[in-house]
């Protein structure tokens, strides 16, 4: 086999959205484990709905993925005397011809099919008009995919595709076949929404006696209620999950599920798919979309990350300080926090002890506050054990729960009514930044109580 060479070819009319991050993926993985390269080609000739803000979204989408690319991305737009060659190419061999109908008017695919009947002015030598491609008359084309198997349609079914509209512009099928020859693509890795296309477009391969790469379609991707994965389903484009608070390794993971399995393996990162990776293990039948377990995925990944190296995601992640005091006590509480949290902005959210509370979420009795006062300055040693040994005690002399001396604690000491382990956080704070916080609730009390 030549080295292979597989494309992703977005049209940048819109964010990375997951269906495009899963062929992207399923590509790049390719590529890697045969040493070969993963091309990008922008297809923009659609100038009215593509923009540069899409472009680089879109690039940067799969930067945060981790899917890098080989060679500068081939812009489709910049390649039209290339296209109209070819086309003219065509024309002076014979296979093609000028059109001089009507367009026709916006009939479905399925309908346009229907129409047999080949064009009156195939043989009649125009000059102008619309270029249509010459497609034989009699037989069957068939494609042989990887992943769907023998796809077969007769040529009387199809019709004699446009090549270039009237107005001198490429349409997109020639296109696709013209930069996917002349970027050397082995494979065409793409969504089965493109399977007629594909069929298509093996006209023009044939037609120009290229050798048509070979072809794998991705099923599409569906919903848990079985439904096409849309807007509905919720977020759609991959920068939504990494707002989100998203590790890209557990987005990547949901993606390699969604339609490939290597046995019942739940947990893959991309490189690892890399080693076990195979087309002819792609599945057919619906892939899912479970925003359970990409929460299942990222739990995972945010576990077994190096503190370090997820303290500086999140960073980035956040607009919170982060200066070196909170890194030392966020570190020391993190093992606590990485258990409980499913995503950087929930891991976000519970670092937020270290800073003193902005609001309290409950009201707190003096008599606990003086109470929590007295066990804190009767504590021997500043450590979260001793901590929570001093309350223990507390409560068995004054018979009471400790949940019930906890939680007035809780809300003085961080605001909220769930915090990471109580005693853990006020051993990192240390006691006068406690002290100092149960002084700060006062105050406010006080003032709110003040007319
Ligand atoms: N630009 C097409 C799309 O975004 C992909 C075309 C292709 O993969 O051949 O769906």
């Amino acid at each position: 086999m030549s080295k292979v060479r597989v494309r992703f070819a977005p049209s940048p009319t819109g964010d990375l959205h997951i269906g495009g991050a899963r062929t992207a993926l399923f590509n790049w993985v390719f590529a890697r484990q045969h040493q070969g390269q993963f091309l990008l080609r922008i297809e923009d000739t659609d100038q009215k709905r593509c923009t540069e803000e899409y472009k680089n979204s879109i690039l940067n989408g799969l930067r945060w993925l981790g899917l890098d690319w080989d060679e500068e991305p081939v812009y489709q737009s910049r390649r039209k005397d290339r296209h109209l060659e070819v086309a003219h190419d065509l024309l002076s061999k014979g296979l093609a011809y000028y059109c001089v109908c009507p367009p026709q008017a916006a009939t479905p695919p399925e309908e346009k099919s229907q129409n047999t009947a080949p064009c009156p002015c195939r043989e009649a030598g125009h000059v102008s008009g619309a270029l249509r491609l010459k497609r034989p008359l009699k037989g069957t084309l068939s494609c042989k995919d990887v992943v769907y198997g023998s796809v077969e349609v007769e040529y009387a079914q199809l019709d004699d595709m446009v090549l270039v509209r009237s107005n001198g512009m490429p349409t997109y099928m020639l296109c696709v076949v013209v930069d996917d020859y002349d970027m050397g693509i082995t494979h065409i890795i793409r969504g089965v929404d493109h399977l007629t296309n594909t069929l298509r477009q093996m006209l023009l391969w044939q037609a120009m006696d290229w050798e048509m790469p070979e072809c794998a379609h991705l099923p599409l991707i569906h919903g848990q209620d079985g439904k096409k994965f849309s807007k509905r389903h919720g977020a759609v484009s991959v920068i939504e999950y990494q707002k989100l608070g998203f590790l890209p390794d557990a987005v990547c993971n949901a993606l390699m599920r969604m339609g490939w399995g290597h046995d019942d393996t739940e947990l893959v990162t991309k490189e690892e798919a890399v080693s076990i990776f195979s087309l002819a293990s792609v599945g057919k039948s619906k892939a899912q979309f479970d925003l359970k377990k990409l929460y299942h995925y990222n739990q995972h990944y945010m576990a077994n990350m190096p503190t370090e190296i997820l303290l500086e995601i999140l960073k980035n992640y956040t607009s919170d300080p982060f200066d070196e005091d909170f890194i030392n006590k966020a570190k020391q509480i993190f093992p606590e926090i990485v258990k409980r949290v499913k995503t950087l902005h929930e891991c976000a959210e519970a670092l937020q002890v270290l800073h003193a509370p902005k609001a309290y979420l409950e009201h707190v009795e003096d008599d606990a506050i003086n109470m929590v006062r007295d066990v804190l300055l009767s504590c021997e040693k500043w450590e979260s054990d001793a901590l929570e040994a001093s309350f223990r005690e507390y409560c068995l002399t004054h018979d009471c729960k400790l949940v019930a001396v906890a939680q007035p604690l809780r809300v003085l000491i961080t605001g909220k009514k769930v915090s990471p382990p109580i005693f853990l956080v006020m051993s990192v704070l240390g006691l006068q930044e406690v002290m100092e916080r149960i002084k700060q609730y006062e105050e406010q009390a006080s003032k709110s109580e003040s007319p």
